[in-house]
């Protein structure tokens, strides 16, 4: 392998983690840097469990399991990234929290390293202003849980070179999945329809058109979805679903984004869905 034998990934939450598993199996070394020493420790749990799902329904070889187990290295010191190739950051969706991310990484990692964002709406553009690298700055977008869904948007910011395109397409390819490339524009593509119509299924639970049930059951059933609009807002995160709306507002200006009363609520009660046990649905 020539290319981007070490990967750091910044974030060891849902998304990833399940980023830092494609790359170990892929067969580069793997940074998992989190500021939270347990979320590194569910984290790598985690990704063992699903390692092992992989092998027991024979998608991987042991192996090759016990290969990207070996490669993968957690920890929350930013100086291990400097020997990177690219970093995949995955931390909480808020620009200004991101910039300095970016900023602080700009500085320790190699100058040749591409710096990649799994935003899920915020500008890639903005974010690559926080480095002295624009043009090695890109949005790789995997779609949740990265080791199952077969999609990675790929977003150019305004500077984003060629090169960094390339390398970045191929990099996912290697990881096994399609890429499908967007401008730089709020949202994107694929949060940019989905958002709207989690939105429209809050408000049609706000007033009372349906049950939740029915809300899910209908979309489920009558437009061939794997799941209904509310629980996967559940299984996305409520907290996600509203920093997306807002920076579709405030990106693209259209009312028709502003986020639904009821979704801002239970955020507000601290109902993000799964991760909690608790959002429009209850799992505990
Ligand atoms: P999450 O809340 O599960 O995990 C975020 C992790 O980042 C947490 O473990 C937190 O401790 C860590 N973190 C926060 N700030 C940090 C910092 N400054 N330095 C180091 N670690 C930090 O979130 P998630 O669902 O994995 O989402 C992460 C990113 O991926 C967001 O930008 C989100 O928009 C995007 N995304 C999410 C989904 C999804 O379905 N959840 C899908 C695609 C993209």
């Amino acid at each position: 392998m020539s290319e981007f034998k070490v990967i750091g990934v910044i974030g060891a939450g849902q998304m990833g983690s399940g980023i830092a598993q494609l790359a170990a199996v892929a067969g580069s070394d793997v940074y998992l840097l989190d500021k939270d020493t347990q979320a590194l420790q569910t984290a790598k749990a985690s990704i063992s469990n699903s390692l092992q799902r992989f092998i027991s329904k024979s998608q991987l070889s042991k192996e090759v399991g016990m290969k990207a187990l070996a490669r993968l290295n957690y920890t929350s010191n930013v100086e291990d990234l400097r020997f990177a190739d690219i970093v995949i950051e995955a931390i909480v969706e808020n620009e200004d929290v991101k910039k300095k991310l970016f900023a602080e990484l700009d500085k320790i990692v190699k100058g040749s390293a591409i710096l990649a964002s799994n935003t899920s709406s915020i500008s890639i553009t903005r974010l690559a202003t926080a480095t002295k690298r624009p043009q090695q700055v890109i949005g790789m977008h995997f779609m949740n849980p990265p080791p199952i869904m077969k999609l990675v948007e790929i977003i150019r910011g305004a500077d984003t070179s060629d090169e960094t395109f390339d390398a970045t397409k191929r990099l996912a390819q290697r990881f096994g999945k399609t890429v499908v490339c967007s401008k730089d524009y709020s949202g994107f593509i694929v949060n940019r329809i989905l958002m709207p119509m989690i939105n429209e299924a809050f408000h049609a639970l706000y007033t009372g058109v349906a049950t939740k049930e029915d809300i899910d059951a209908g979309m489920k059933l009558g437009t061939n979805q794997p799941m209904g609009p509310l629980e996967l807002a559940d299984f996305i995160g409520l907290d996600i679903c509203l920093s997306i709306l807002k920076v579709l507002h405030a990106g693209l200006g259209d009312a028709k984004y502003v986020p639904c009363p009821l979704l801002v609520q239970y955020v507000d009660a601290g109902r993000v869905g799964r991760k909690r046990g608790i959002g429009v649905y209850n799992y505990l």
